[in-house]
C-alpha cells in the first residue's frame, strides 16, 4: 500500500484541508492525523483535478524541431497538402513527436489527452502507430485516446475506409471524421462510412466540422440524425462547429437543441478567428463542451503550447466570460467537460476517485485562469510527474 498525503490545499480555492492518496486513488479529503504517509506540504495552493486535453494532433506538431517557416496558403486543402509533402521531407515523426508533447502537457497539468491522428494513403498507419506507441510508452503518465482521422479525406482518397478499419482494429478507440462536404463533397457516403465503422467496432465518433453557416448546419443535421437513428447518445463529439457561430442565431438555437437531445458533445478550441459556438447558450440548452489546443507548432500554423489553463482563458475571452462562475465554467471545460467526453471513470476531486491532481499557486480558481501560473505539482494517479513546470520525465 503506497501513500501521499497533500497538505495544505484548498480544493478548488475553497478552505484549506489535506488530501490523502492510497494507491492511486484519492482516500480522504480532510484534515489528517498523524500519519506515516509521506507527504507533500501544498502550502495553501489550490487543487484541481488533471486538465483533459480534448483536441489535440499528436502526430504532428514541429515542437522541438526548430522554428518552421509557414509554407502553406490559406485553404484548408493548402494546410492538408502541404502538411502531407512536408510530413517525410522534414522527417516530423509521430512517435517522437507525440512523446514531445505528454511531457509538455504534463509539465502544464494535462493528464489526458484526446488525439486525432491522421490515418491516410501516403502515411498508411505510421501515424497511429508512432502515437499508439507513445501511448504506450507513457501509459503510467498520460490517459491518451487516439482518433482514427482521416485528414486528407475518406472518399476521395479510396483505400482510406480500410485503413481506418485496420486502426480501429488495432486499438484507435475513436472513429474520426472531416467536413464531409467541404472535404469529401459526399456528406451521405462520409457520414455513412464513419458511422459504419462506429457500428462494427462499437467506438465512439468525433467529427472535424470547419463548415461554417448553412454548409455546417446541413452536415450537423445529418449528424445528428445518424445519432438518433442509431441510438448513440453520448457517443459523440463535433469539434470546432464553427456553425454554431452563425449569425442565424434561430438556426443555431435549434440546432443546439438538438445537439441536447441526442447528447452530442461539442469541442471548441475557442479560436480567435473563427466564429465559434457561444458556450454559455449550450451550457443553457445542456449540450456538453470540451475543449483542446488543437495542432501545435506545425505546419498548420505557428502557435500552440498545449497549456489547458492557457485555454480557460482563450475560452473566457472568446465568450465575453467576466465573472467568476463563468470563468469557473470555462475551466470547467477544461476538466470535467473533457472527462466527460473521454469517459474517463473515476475523474475529479473526491474521495474514490484517480489521484489525478494539479497544483497552483492563486487566490481562487479565477484568478489561476486569468494569471496561468507555472502548475507547482502535477500527479498522475498519485505520482508526481511534473513540478515547478516541469516534467519529471524524459521523452528522448
Ligand atoms: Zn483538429
Amino acid at each position: 500500500m503506497k501513500e501521499l498525503l497533500l497538505r495544505n490545499v484548498r480544493p478548488f480555492g475553497g478552505a484549506l484541508t489535506d488530501i490523502l492518496i492510497r494507491d492511486g486513488r484519492i482516500a480522504r479529503i480532510g484534515k489528517a492525523e498523524a500519519s506515516t504517509a509521506e507527504v507533500e506540504d501544498g502550502g495553501g495552493a489550490i487543487a484541481i483535478p488533471g486538465l483533459v486535453e480534448a483536441h489535440a494532433h499528436l502526430d504532428k506538431s514541429l515542437w522541438g524541431m526548430g522554428w518552421h517557416v509557414h509554407q502553406a496558403g490559406p485553404a484548408l486543402e493548402d494546410k492538408i497538402s502541404t502538411e502531407r509533402r512536408l510530413r517525410r521531407e522534414l522527417n516530423i515523426d509521430p512517435a517522437r513527436q507525440s512523446a514531445r508533447q505528454v511531457a509538455l502537457a504534463a509539465s502544464h497539468g494535462t493528464t489526458a489527452i484526446r488525439s486525432h491522428v491522421d490515418v491516410d494513403t501516403d502515411q498508411k498507419l505510421w501515424c497511429f502507430e508512432g502515437v499508439a506507441a507513445t501511448r504506450q510508452r507513457f501509459r503510467d503518465v498520460m490517459d491518451i485516446e487516439i482518433v482514427a482521422f482521416p485528414q486528407s479525406g475518406l472518399m476521395i482518397r479510396p483505400g482510406t475506409l480500410e485503413l481506418m478499419d485496420e486502426a480501429l482494429a488495432n486499438g484507435a478507440d475513436v472513429v474520426g471524421g472531416l467536413d464531409p462536404c467541404g472535404i469529401d463533397r459526399d456528406p451521405k457516403g462520409q457520414l455513412d462510412a464513419i458511422f459504419g465503422l462506429a457500428q462494427k467496432h462499437g467506438k465512439p465518433v468525433d467529427i472535424h466540422l470547419h463548415e461554417a453557416d448553412d454548409l455546417g448546419a446541413f452536415s450537423m443535421e445529418m449528424i445528428i440524425e445518424r445519432t438518433r437513428a442509431l441510438g448513440m447518445q453520448g457517443k459523440v463529439t463535433v469539434s470546432h462547429a464553427f456553425c454554431l457561430g452563425m449569425t442565424d442565431r434561430a438556426r443555431a438555437a435549434a440546432l443546439t437543441e438538438h445537439l441536447a437531445h441526442q447528447d452530442i458533445a461539442i469541442a471548441t478550441t475557442a479560436p480567435a478567428s473563427r466564429p465559434v459556438p457561444l458556450a454559455a447558450e449550450l451550457r443553457r440548452a445542456g449540450v456538453r463542451l470540451c475543449a483542446g489546443s488543437d495542432g501545435i507548432r506545425d505546419t498548420w500554423g505557428p502557435y500552440g503550447n498545449l497549456d489547458m489553463l492557457e485555454r480557460a482563458l482563450f475560452i473566457g475571452l472568446r465568450n465575453n466570460f467576466r465573472n467568476d462562475a463563468d470563468v469557473e465554467y470555462a475551466l470547467h471545460i477544461c476538466t470535467q467537460g473533457g472527462a466527460d467526453v473521454m469517459e474517463i471513470a473515476d475523474y475529479g476531486l473526491r474521495e474514490g476517485a484517480f489521484a489525478d491532481i494539479v497544483l497552483l499557486d492563486a487566490e481562487t480558481v479565477p484568478e489561476a485562469v486569468a494569471a496561468r501560473p507555472k502548475r507547482k505539482l502535477v500527479l498522475k494517479r498519485g505520482k508526481p510527474v511534473a513540478r515547478d513546470g516541469q516534467a519529471l520525465f524524459t521523452v528522448e
